[in-house]
């Protein structure tokens, strides 16, 4: 598979550049890092030990095997849980020394039968409350009896932290986080006068790292941003000083002349109404290019310019008109990325299709190798 044109390219320069900037921004803030679902598409492994180069406190991922994956590779720093998690994965969660969260009293109890079992003392908790996300995490009136929870199952478990998750933080004008941040304060305040010390307070995400000063407390969790990606395309001046760091590339493998009249791909749902060129690229859907990009106005990077996919993308290989250019087999092909000067990123994607540039990178899928560029020379080798 390493010897597929196709891949996505990480610069891992651009990741350590993007974690100090960060760390400029949300100072005195700690920053944790999100790289939970492959570290967005990037590769977890490998982004994960640049962020923490660059600065980086700690890690944040979604699953314990994610958390896993990260121990195994040698990594030793703070790895948070976002959510509690299936009760048969607290075992390998408190053998890795990851730090749980935990929104019931049920699931305290679970981590603390569970570090006894193991002799682990001061397996360490945040409590996470919802205060309109709606998702998950405790009521704000919850939150004082968990508190107790956790310090009455001490030794065993210790209060790491107090947190909560923004919904709306890159709408920057929207009223809904203030609200969301006036919630938590009541929180905290109610812990404080339960004598419980709630540990380290963090609510921003990257969109309330970046635009919403007063959600920078002890923490933030950066993800999008740590990327190079603005997480709404409305946010792109405020992350102008972020580099993206990846690119998808490839390479043309097949190169015809069409002529006027004829159509292309499956469902014919695109026809020429001049004779031009067409290359193929052996990238599609099951990379994670989505079917319908072509019928966004999609548009790939061949020679420079800015080429339309036509014809649905297929499972493995779209097709580009080149018009009254050409190209040959092997030309370089960037998709997201720049060639020359222009630039295709993943929230144009995201916004021709109706979704985020989160969504793109995630959706790139394991069949793609990830090479990287900008190591250290330490791991050059
Ligand atoms: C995914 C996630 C983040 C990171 O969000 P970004 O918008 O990518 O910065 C932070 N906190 C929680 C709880 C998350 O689930």
């Amino acid at each position: 598979m390493s010897g597929r044109v196709s891949r996505v390219v990480v610069d891992l320069d651009a990741i350590r550049h993007n974690v100090r900037r960060l760390i400029e921004t949300s100072s005195p803030a700690r920053v944790m890092v999100v790289v939970k679902a492959n570290g967005y598409g990037h590769g977890a492994v490998r982004v994960a030990e640049a962020a923490l180069e660059a600065g980086a406190h700690g890690l944040c991922v979604a699953l314990v095997q994610e958390g896993v994956e990260l121990r195994r590779a040698g990594i030793e720093a703070p790895i948070l849980v976002l959510s509690e998690q299936p009760r048969d994965q607290v075992g390998e969660l408190v053998a890795h020394g990851l730090i749980a969260t935990a929104y019931t009293v049920a699931f305290i109890d679970a981590l603390a039968d569970e570090a006894r079992r193991r002799d682990v003392v001061g397996q360490e908790v945040h409590l996470k409350v919802d205060t309109g996300m709606n998702r998950v995490g405790a009521r704000p009136d919850a939150v004082v009896e968990l508190g107790g929870r956790v310090l009455a199952r001490s030794p065993q478990l210790s209060l790491g932290g107090v947190f909560t998750h923004l919904a709306c933080a890159d709408d920057v004008a929207s009223p809904v986080t203030a609200d969301q941040i006036r919630r938590f304060d009541a929180v905290i305040d109610d812990l404080r006068h339960a004598g419980v010390d709630p540990g380290w307070l963090h609510l921003a995400n990257s969109a309330g790292a970046i635009a919403h000063s007063d959600a920078r407390r002890d923490m933030v969790r950066v993800g999008i941003a740590m990327y190079g990606i603005a997480p709404d395309p409305s946010m792109d001046a405020m992350c102008a000083t972020l580099r993206p760091a990846l690119g998808l590339v490839s390479r043309v493998s097949f190169v015809k002349t069409v002529n006027a009249g004829e159509s292309i791909s499956y469902g014919h749902r695109h026809r020429f109404d001049r004779t031009t060129d067409v290359a193929t690229v052996p990238i599609g859907y099951a990379d994670g290019v989505p079917r319908r990009l072509s019928a966004v106005g999609g548009e790939v990077l061949i020679g420079g310019r800015r080429r339309p996919i036509v014809g649905v993308v297929t499972m493995d290989q779209l097709m580009v008109d080149m018009g009254d250019d050409r190209c040959a087999i092997g030309d370089e092909v960037v998709l997201i990325g720049r060639q020359g000067d222009e630039v295709v990123t993943a929230n144009d994607w995201g916004t021709a299709l109706g979704t985020i540039g989160y969504e793109i990178v995630c959706a790139l899928s394991a069949r793609l190798p990830r090479d990287y560029s900008g190591e250290t020379p330490s791991d050059s080798q």
